[in-house]
């Protein structure tokens, strides 16, 4: 717009905010993405995508981002490496502000925000982070090769996180809450029926021993609690996968959020509570959480915003 004034900023650039950029770039709308720390979100640790359609063979994560982002740039995108610090949602045209000192005007904000890791709250998953103790095997999995590791949690992740591990370490063991996984049957069968995985269940991990300076992580305490019986597990490794946190702190008080911590739309839109913001992907979704599905969720919120803009006669 000739007054600086964006028609859609695009907060976040997994695979909602980069698919919501390629729908309102072809829609010529100009958007603005507000990449974040890293541009990708999630995908960018994740290493086989076996279940986009498109890929029969799988796609890495970080290639899948890769070219929603050159797709994103092709159609006329611009991309802000930087973080959003603060948004202005009482007054129009909104103010976004970023960490690089950038205040950006506009008339719609598409918010994609996604989530982040969540861990158990022990007071050792902080001491020995990069010492043993890591949310990511594909990233730290390598520094394990030949050794026994725990990982903890019983969703998809947990098993895509053991079977990988599976293919470094000597032995993988998964500590899980309850006596069966939550994860898809498919990624359960592969775990159970792999000869160098055993699972301990109904059980918590609520010790890691090691020392930081020295030793790095020897071992975790688990708890059975069904029994209350504890037991010391040798390890190298403890890879903490139990889900995530939607990244919602920055819309606080400007935004309606659930009891979960994610963003409300409206049922069958992508409309957050206030008119001309909309939310796309993990953000907002606690059920289906899949690649597939935010990148789905990211072309309704840049269809609902063109037809906002519309509405409004800004999409001239
Ligand atoms: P989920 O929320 O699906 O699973 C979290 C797991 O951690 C659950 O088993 C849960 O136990 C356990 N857990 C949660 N909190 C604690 C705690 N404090 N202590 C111990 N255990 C805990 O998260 P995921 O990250 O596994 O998956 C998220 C979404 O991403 C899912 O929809 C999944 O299908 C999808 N996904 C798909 C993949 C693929 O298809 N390739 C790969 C990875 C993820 P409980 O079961 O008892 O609640």
């Amino acid at each position: 717009m000739n007054d600086g004034t964006h028609r859609i900023v695009i907060v976040g650039s997994g695979p909602a905010g980069l698919t919501a950029a390629i729908y309102a770039a072809r829609a010529q709308l100009a958007p603005v993405v507000v990449e974040g720390i890293e541009s990708g979100g999630q995908l960018l640790t994740t290493s086989d995508v076996e279940n986009y359609p498109g890929f029969p063979e799988a796609i890495t994560g970080p290639d899948l981002m890769d070219a929603m982002r050159k797709q994103a740039l092709r159609f006329g995108t611009e991309l802000i490496p930087e973080m959003v610090e603060k948004i202005d949602f009482l007054e129009k045209p909104f103010r976004i502000w970023t960490d690089g000192q950038k205040i950006l005007t506009t008339r719609s904000i598409i918010i994609a925000t996604g989530s982040s890791h969540k861990w158990l709250g022990l007071e050792a998953e902080v001491r020995l982070r990069g010492r043993g103790v890591s949310s990511c095997a594909t990233c730290d999995g390598y520094f394990f090769r030949g050794k026994e590791v725990v990982v903890v949690g019983g969703g998809d992740t947990a098993m895509e996180e053991a079977l990988f591990l599976s293919r470094l370490c000597s032995k993988v063991t998964i500590v899980h809450r309850r006596n069966q996984f939550r994860a898809s049957k498919i990624m359960s069968d592969r775990v159970v029926m792999h000869s160098k995985i055993s699972v301990i269940w109904d059980s918590v991990v609520n010790a890691i021993h090691g020392e930081a300076e020295t030793t790095g992580v020897t071992g975790v305490e688990t708890k059975n609690l069904v029994t209350g019986a504890t037991e010391t597990l040798e390890c190298s490794g403890v890879f903490i996968a139990i889900g995530r946190n939607p990244n919602t702190k920055l819309f606080k008080g400007g935004l309606d959020i659930d009891r979960n911590g994610y963003l409300v739309t409206k049922p069958g839109t992508t409309n957050t509570s206030v008119e001309g913001v909309f939310a796309c992907g993990e953000v907002q979704d606690n059920i289906y959480r899949q690649a597939v599905t935010s990148a789905a969720s990211g072309a309704m919120a840049a269809m609902d915003a063109e037809r906002w803009l519309e509405m409004c006669g800004y999409c001239g």
